[in-house]
């Protein structure tokens, strides 16, 4: 039998391992997530149907915790090893930050892209990171990771609990959450035209946008919003800006965004249809109230981040972020951490670096669980890759 013979039929074993398992309930809650992106593109690979999903007590050699642009190399790296996978994550989509809080922003520094857009970076992830078929559990929040006395690592989430032989927590910066606004009726407003999350730039053409910040995310937005909304009004509590220089600069320089500083947010108020009608706004030097008209209000006040209860798993921690060796190794034997959540001399907190981290870490897991594997699997440029799992 050829390598690449071997390679298929191994997973074409695991396929039907797979096939003949029993759909358990809370794998289906998470089935229904999986396949789409934030931006509902389909993700290829091996799509879970109710009757290819293994039962939560199947163990994989590999749990990725954190499915964001490092766990997803890392799932694709796994799979390059013919590691099972499990790859975890609380958000309901797959992608991390790069989905949630940036998909429209071109990032620069990832090597091979002169300039690749937040989403579509993760949508090449995704593509490259699930082809091996990768079991992604999706609105499932690790709570905690045990030994498991039959062997590996039992690791409960919300929904139920996963059994994995070695484990790589990609959290980032572990769950966030956006800072909310103080003001009563903000939960009926969402949806109704309050953001704290641009998904879509469509759903601001033509309207009548106030931005709230003075950081990165609300100085780009309102540079990226002012060529198809109606107007655009960004409103700050200083007149110093946290964002970089030169986004401040092509905003200024534009003239298209009514720029208000000192100014903050006292009250939104909806019209009969419930969506947002009205704004106002206060000069926090004087304290006196304006009042606009606006469609849409586009919250970028910072976020809230925690670790979680990534807190309580027994692992060194240092500045909020797990400490790992140079294999990537945690404190605790058997778990390995990349990307943003870890540190060591010299971290770097870019996709670029996470990449490198995931790649080891990965390699370490494998021989971990199966010492007699090769630390270094070669050059995949030199392999004949395990195929692509087909229905
Ligand atoms: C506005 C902005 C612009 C940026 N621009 C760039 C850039 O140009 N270049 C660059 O290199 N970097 C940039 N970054 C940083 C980059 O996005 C991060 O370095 C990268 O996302 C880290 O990837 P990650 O996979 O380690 O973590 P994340 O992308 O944070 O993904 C971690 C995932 O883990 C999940 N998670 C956390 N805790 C748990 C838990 N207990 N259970 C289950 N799931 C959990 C989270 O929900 C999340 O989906 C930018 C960041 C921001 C905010």
């Amino acid at each position: 039998m050829t390598r690449k013979e071997a390679t298929s039929t191994l997973t074409k074993v695991r396929y039907e391992r797979l096939k003949s398992s029993v759909l358990e309930r809370d794998h289906f809650a998470c089935l229904s997530h999986l396949g789409t992106l934030a931006s509902g593109s389909t993700i290829p690979g091996l799509l879970m149907t109710e009757t290819n999903v293994p039962p939560s007590s199947d163990i994989v050699d590999l749990a990725i915790i954190g499915a964001g642009p490092v766990g997803l190399f890392a799932a694709f790296y796994a799979g390059l090893r013919q590691m099972s996978v499990k790859i975890i994550d609380s958000l309901e989509s797959l992608g991390g930050q790069l989905v949630t809080l940036y998909p429209e922003k071109y990032i620069y520094d990832v090597a091979g892209f002169p300039k690749v857009l937040a989403k579509d970076l993760a949508a090449s992830l995704v593509e490259q990171g699930m082809q091996y078929g990768a079991i992604a559990c999706l609105g499932e929040q690790t709570q905690t990771v045990e030994v498991d006395p039959a062997g590996g690592f039992a690791i409960t989430t919300s929904h139920t609990t996963h059994h994995a032989r070695s484990v790589v927590i990609c959290a980032g910066m572990g769950s966030f959450s956006p800072k909310k606004l103080p003001i009563p009726n903000e939960p009926q407003l969402i949806g109704r035209g309050l953001y704290y999350f641009v998904k879509s730039m469509e759903e601001f053409r033509g309207k009548r946008v106030l931005v709230v910040g003075g950081g990165d995310s609300a100085v780009d937005w309102a540079n990226m919003l002012h060529p198809i909304a109606a107007s655009v009004t960004l409103i700050h509590r200083r007149d110093g800006f946290r964002a970089h220089e030169d986004s401040v600069e092509k905003m200024r320089a534009c003239n298209a965004v009514n720029i208000r500083v000192f100014y903050e947010l006292r009250a939104i108020e909806a019209g009969t249809d419930g969506r947002i009608a009205r704004a106002t706004i206060y000069d926090n030097r004087t304290n006196a109230d304006e009042s606009i008209e606006v469609d849409a209000v586009l919250v970028n006040i910072g976020f809230a981040n925690s670790l979680g209860p990534i807190k309580n798993w027994g692992l060194t921690l240092e500045k909020n972020a797990i400490v790992v060796d140079s294999t990537m190794k945690t404190s605790r034997p058997g778990i390995f951490a990349a990307g943003d959540v870890c540190t060591y001399l010299g971290k770097l907190k870019l996709i670029a670096t996470g990449f490198g981290e995931a790649a080891i870490a990965v390699n370490f897991a494998k021989t971990m669980i199966d010492p007699k594997a090769k630390l270094f699997p070669g050059h995949s440029s030199d392999m004949e890759l395990p195929a692509q799992v087909s229905h």
